[in-house]
């Protein structure tokens, strides 16, 4: 038996009548680039997300830029984010030639540890983006209180963490804009790239939506520069079938966590994740931590069960920041971290069987009797 890392095939099984309508639909009206659907999806996402606006634009990447670029980002301004994250947060950063300042993580939940943000708050820092990783939010009430005694505007990395809540608030909540990911392995995924951008401000809604659609909502009214960055309307329609699933999905995926948490808790040699008192984690992936990393990952391998590094790297080790400077004691906790971390198979369809014969190798790996 070999099971896969996530199973995007069986969650279109599981809806193909409904999606290959919506794929038809789509195709018989022509509305291939914005159109019926991707205002129809914007209103839905911006009721479930509890926002007053989703602006819908290409992929998660390009909404932090967008975002930024709304809030005024200019050359040599300085952006606060966290050292444990996908390059997107930080790149983004760097394409509008602004310095991505990093901040270890926190070692309980990985997410930016908020006790070390003020230390590095300059008289070019314009602003933090939390990331809120692996569908655990970050401390967005300190974040939030650190920003305002600053001056500081707030960017909610939330491309991991749909529907995730801190002390029953929603991820998306907290800052002055929230961004997401739609692609296909995230929570919620299209069939291809997708993204958006939440806000409950409607002048820095209306400069998102202008600035991703080359400068203007109607065709021809160019108020400004901007950039291409549209949702396609089959990636809508989709996108639209597979929303009202997704409190189910998520409630799957901790059950799923849950399990693991219990079948793996008499493994002195693993650490499982910890969710935080007051903090809903959406588990967008599971990872334990491990001496053992390279040789559970590869024994894991040779019983036909997939595992991934999220991420090999931490951010400011990457080539990509070698101009920065940085050494493993500017970030300990995320640089002992990247060589102990391991994500197991998860998603809302992992059944019992499947998830009692990863448990099983990873018992039998460690010599653990069950
Ligand atoms: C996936 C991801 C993104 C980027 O999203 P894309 O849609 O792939 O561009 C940004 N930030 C984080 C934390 C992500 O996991």
């Amino acid at each position: 038996m070999t099971i896969p890392f996530v199973d995007l095939h069986a969650q279109y099984l599981a809806l193909k009548d409904e999606i290959d309508a919506a794929i038809a639909r789509t195709i018989n009206n022509s509305s291939f680039v914005r159109g019926p659907d991707v205002e129809a999806f914007e209103a839905e996402y911006s009721e479930l997300m509890e926002a007053r606006h989703t602006v819908s634009c290409a992929n998660g990447t390009d909404a932090l830029y967008i975002a930024m670029k709304a809030l005024g980002i200019k050359p040599g301004d300085e952006v606060i984010t966290t050292a444990q994250s996908w390059i997107s947060t930080s790149e983004t950063i760097g394409q509008h030639r602004a310095k991505p300042v990093f901040v270890d993580i926190d070692p309980v939940t990985s997410t930016i540890d908020v006790s070390k943000i003020a230390e590095k708050i300059t008289s070019r820092t314009v602003g933090i983006i939390p990331v809120h990783l692996y569908g655990q939010m970050a401390d967005m009430p300190e974040v939030m209180a650190i920003a305002q005694r600053h001056n500081l505007w707030v960017i909610e990395d939330c491309a991991q963490a749909h529907l995730a809540t801190i002390n029953g608030k929603k991820a998306g909540q907290f800052g002055n804009i929230a961004t997401w990911s739609f692609y296909p392995g995230k929570n919620l995924g299209a069939m291809g790239d997708a993204g958006a951008i939440t806000t409950q401000d409607p002048a820095l809604a209306r400069h998102m939506a202008c600035f991703a659609r080359h400068g203007g909502l109607v065709k021809g009214d160019h108020e400004m520069e901007g950039i291409n960055s549209r949702l396609d309307g089959l990636q809508a329609a989709i996108l639209r079938v597979k929303l009202p699933h997704l409190a189910n999905w998520t409630a799957r995926r901790r059950a799923v966590a849950k399990r693991y948490d219990e079948m793996l808790a008499d493994i002195a040699q693993i650490k499982t994740p910890t969710e935080v008192a007051g903090r809903e984690h959406v588990y967008h992936l599971y990872v334990v931590e491990t001496e053992n990393r390279d040789s559970l990952g590869e024994f894991l391998k040779t019983q036909g069960i997939p595992t991934v590094i999220n991420y090999k790297s931490a951010l400011p080790f990457l080539p990509a920041y070698a101009h920065l400077g940085h050494v493993p004691e500017d970030f300990p906790i995320a640089f002992g971290l990247q060589n102990r971390i391991l994500s197991l198979p998860i998603f809302a369809e992992l059944n019992e069987a499947q998830q009692d014969s990863i448990a099983d190798a990873i018992s039998s790996f460690y010599g653990v009797v069950k």
